[in-house]
């Protein structure tokens, strides 16, 4: 055997120690070093430690450990301990209260996706999602049963949807012209932060978002400073109540949650309520078509939940069964991808 090449050894350890950067990121967001650094630059050790009532050498490893990761820089002090700040990364993102915030996923990913994943193995041998295994309870319908049933999960997950909606919204909503339709639903829309870039967009556009009461009763929570009155909201089920009638349906990051069956259900379920010429819009992580990437939807795919992470052209096929023809698809090199069907 020939020496191993040095960059193939550091790409082995670093895929080693992902889980440890990941949980240094997860716990830093989680006690609000980022916050209290925004707020009070140039803290040391002992004061973090302080200000979060943690052990000063803990907090000490904790902030290397960011340094190291870029997260946080350091500024030397001659013979004092050095002190802390954010790095435009963690002021862009890290802060709870940034405009692109990803405190809401972070904490989603700690609390939810941590545990699952520490659960892979079974998920892999049994093929089915480790949601009984990781929080001691049968699901069957993952919002209804999990995450709704406690408010405080409930707005954390909705604040993980926040986050990404906030991040991924303006690309997917300038993804296509959509000047020929006056009127949206966004399905499942959440928050609503997908919907206020459409209409940021989209001067002509009015946008109702569609989602389950127990969602829509915490909107208050997310609205925007300046309220944009094009803009509503309406509560229901989109498997079991009518959905509200629209030129455009959107489906944002809803149908991987699925599988095909719940899918044929929802799909046809809008392909009754549109008429020819109506426009639906999906977006999603789409699968290169030889399933060798992107890394994030393999990697969710591993999940193992009901629904499965699908390429642009299994998505195609889905809504071809349903009398929508694929116009566009594109790749906005942000989180999400988009694709415009037109029911024929
Ligand atoms: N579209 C949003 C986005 O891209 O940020 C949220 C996506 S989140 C993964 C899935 C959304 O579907 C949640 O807001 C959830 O409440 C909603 N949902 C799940 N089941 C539903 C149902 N039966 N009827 C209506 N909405 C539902």
């Amino acid at each position: 055997d020939s020496e191993p090449k040095r960059e193939d050894l550091q790409r082995i350890m670093e895929l080693m120690d992902g889980f440890k950067a990941s949980k240094a990121l997860f716990t830093a967001s989680k006690l609000c070093v980022f916050d209290l650094l925004h707020r009070s630059p140039g803290l040391d050790s002992a004061q973090m430690a302080q200000e979060i009532k943690a052990s000063v050498k803990g907090t000490e490893c904790l902030l290397e450990a960011c340094v190291s990761l870029g997260l946080l820089k350091s500024k030397d002090r001659k013979c004092q301990k050095p002190v802390y700040e954010n790095t435009d990364l963690a002021v862009r993102f890290l802060r709870s209260d940034a405009s692109y915030s990803l405190h809401g996923y972070i904490q989603h990913c700690n609390n939810t996706v941590w545990p699952l994943f520490s659960h892979l193995e079974s998920a892999v041998l049994e093929g089915s999602h480790q949601h009984e295994k990781a929080f001691g309870k049968k699901t069957n319908d993952l919002f209804q049963d999990t995450y709704y049933n406690n408010q405080e999960i409930k707005l954390r997950f909705m604040r993980a949807m926040h986050s990404i909606a906030k991040v991924t919204g303006k690309d997917v909503a300038t993804a296509f012209d959509l000047s020929t339709f006056k009127t949206a639903c966004d399905l499942g829309g959440c928050t609503g932060a997908m919907a206020y870039e459409f209409t940021e967009a989209h001067p002509g556009l009015t946008v109702t978002v569609f989602d389950l009461p127990a969602v829509v009763e915490m909107i208050e929570h997310f609205r925007p400073q300046h309220k944009d009155n094009r803009v509503s909201f309406v509560a229901g089920d989109f498997f079991q109540d009518e959905l509200p009638k629209a030129d455009l349906y959107i489906l944002a990051r809803i149908l991987h949650d699925w599988s095909d069956e719940k899918v044929h259900s929802l799909l046809s379920k809008i392909a009754q309520t549109c008429t020819p010429g109506c426009g639906l819009l999906l977006s999603e992580i789409f699968l290169d078509e030889d399933r060798k990437g992107p890394c994030r939807g393999l990697l969710q795919a591993l999940s193992m939940s009901v629904g499965k992470q699908r390429s642009a052209a299994e998505y195609t096929l889905l809504l071809k069964s349903h009398g929508f023809i694929t116009a566009h698809v594109r790749h906005t090199d942000n989180l999400l991808d988009a694709m415009l069907c037109i029911r024929v």
